[in-house]
């Protein structure tokens, strides 16, 4: 690894945090050349394929979904950590089930059902990437999923 500022090549290690609720490990970072400080998060990746929708494979790697839902999730409530909580769940739930193969559009429909709940712009922007909608109608529908719960705040 390489300080992101100055691109030297050692680092130390201020801080690290373990996680085992979130199967994440975040470590404090500071360069030894610059001595600025950054932040890694070290994310599992399981032995499963997950299958795209022009059928080919790719490995699961944790870091992916989060990518996705950092995507998602910009300007919107949900932050950092929320976002690698929603991803370690997800991976659990994946190791858990022992699976040797997951769908892309499973794991979209994993990833929905958590920001349901938490934040509707993003719900609606990562369901726009994952459902790939056919027309507004199922946009629309995808929306009308969101709405009691956004009726209930306006009062
Ligand atoms: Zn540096």
């Amino acid at each position: 690894m390489k300080c992101p500022y100055c691109s030297h090549e050692e680092l130390k290690v201020t801080d690290s945090r373990d996680s085992l609720e979130t199967n994440a490990v975040r470590r404090r970072r500071e360069c030894i050349g610059c001595q600025r400080r950054f932040t890694t998060f070290e994310t599992i990746e399981l032995s499963v394929e997950v299958k795209k929708r022009d059928g080919r494979y790719e490995d699961f790697e944790q870091q992916k979904l989060i990518r996705g839902l950092e995507a998602a999730c910009r300007h919107t409530t949900i932050s950092r950590e929320q976002q690698i909580a929603i991803a370690s769940a997800i991976t659990s739930d994946v190791m858990q089930r022992q699976l040797r193969e997951i769908s892309t559009t499973e794991i979209g429909d994993m990833v929905m059902k958590s920001l349901q709940g938490l934040d509707p712009i993003a719900y609606i922007r990562f369901a726009c990437v994952y459902r790939r909608f056919k027309d507004v109608k199922e946009l629309m529908d995808a929306i009308h999923c969101i709405r009691p719960k956004d009726e209930k705040k306006e009062k």
